[in-house]
């Protein structure tokens, strides 16, 4: 077996990046994946050669071959995961590993090659270092990183290209509520569903999200903040949002459910969940969760908390489901005790506050 040395990434600086105080002022109030740092990572790939010239360099446009096959044919995956700024001032990831390897089950769903996962790593590593004022230190913001892949290669025929770029941006972050979470509406889509068995829903691509912005638009218009998915066979049990997962909190029964794998997008917040809720005495049981459940549950009283989790927003309760007949909401439309440990767990593990008994945090800086 030969062990191949990590390729050494050129260093190309911005040659006017931003002054501190110019960063500090856009760093007040970041908001979500609008404002972008000074730099950013990319890595070539082709067929022939395998993953080359990798480098830092200014953040700044691509230029692409209008026959590029991304345009065409929609190949092309992404990640999400955050740096977190701790309270000496060290900078961490929270199980980046576990993103890279998503990484690459996207990538094998939609016929495009496999990163390293130590290239994946050295590529956040290398942005992080040199980014890292750009990482916000406000109570639960960070820096959102963004990894993604897609096909180069200027050809209209229909097969897997033969070229792809690898890119990382980072973009800083705010707090996702400014005061405190807040318990969302939820719709329930009836005309669209997310993904089919055999499909695209446990691979992170864009075309995932293209698909969900027709239901998400009628989420809006009828006044919520996001959809639900059915699954699209039988158009009966809960898949999840548009992008995050579900959880469903019984407290009497110490009992939590969450849609099992298979269409859904395996979450990683969902996966960290499922090991702290197991923890702290909960029994957590993944299986086909049905919205007549929900309804009836909800209504009954038994079900207690009902929360969405994800990367960006981490744990959101979810107050209220709103359906073509009619509303029903989960307790009152509060936020649930055990939605608030788990987030405060969750956000004390990712900012380096807790003891990681699971091998999760990785500090960078
Ligand atoms: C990224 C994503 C999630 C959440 O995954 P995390 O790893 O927890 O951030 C959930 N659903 C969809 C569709 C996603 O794309």
């Amino acid at each position: 077996m030969t062990i191949e040395a990590l390729p050494t990434f050129t260093q190309l600086p911005h040659p006017h990046a931003t002054d501190a105080a110019k960063r500090a002022e856009l760093l007040t109030n970041p908001g979500f994946g609008r404002l972008f740092t000074d730099h950013m990572v990319t890595i070539k790939y082709h067929v022939d050669k395998g993953w080359y010239e990798p480098q830092v360099e200014p953040y700044g446009p691509i230029t692409l071959d209008p026959a590029a096959s991304v345009l065409h044919y929609a190949q092309e995956i992404f990640e999400g995961m955050k740096a977190y700024r701790y309270d000496d001032g060290g900078v961490g990831l929270f199980r980046p590993e576990a993103n890279a390897r998503r990484f690459n089950a996207s990538a094998k769903r939609m016929s495009m090659p496999q990163l390293p996962v130590d290239l994946f790593m050295e590529s956040i590593k290398q942005l992080v270092s040199v980014d890292k004022d750009w990482v916000p230190t406000q109570a639960e913001a960070s820096l959102y990183l963004r990894p993604f892949m897609f096909a180069t290669e200027a050809f209209l025929g229909v097969r897997p290209a033969k070229e792809f770029l690898y890119t990382l941006i980072a973009s800083p972050a705010g707090a996702y509520f400014a005061s405190g979470p807040k318990p969302v509406t939820i719709w329930v889509s009836r005309e669209y569903t997310r993904a089919a068995p055999g499909g695209t829903g446990t691979a992170k691509c864009g075309g995932n999200y293209a698909a969900s912005l027709a239901a998400q638009a009628e989420a809006i218009e009828n006044g919520c903040d996001q959809v639900v998915f059915l699954d699209a066979v039988e158009r009966k049990y809960v898949d999840e949002l548009g992008g995050m997962n579900l959880f469903f909190v019984y407290e009497n029964d110490q009992v939590i459910y969450t849609p099992k794998l298979g269409t859904i997008l395996p979450g990683i917040t969902r996966d960290a969940i499922i090991s702290l809720a197991g923890e702290a005495g909960w029994e957590v049981r993944e299986v086909d969760y049905s919205l007549d459940r929900w309804r009836e549950d909800a209504n009954s009283g038994a079900l207690t908390e009902v929360f969405a989790c994800g990367t960006a927003a981490v744990i959101t309760p979810v107050g209220t489901v709103r359906e073509a007949d009619g509303d029903f909401t989960i307790s009152k439309a509060q936020a649930g005790k055990l939605t608030m440990q788990l987030r405060q767990t969750l956000l004390d593990l990712q900012h380096g506050r807790a003891e990681d008994r699971h091998g999760w945090v990785q500090r960078l800086l």
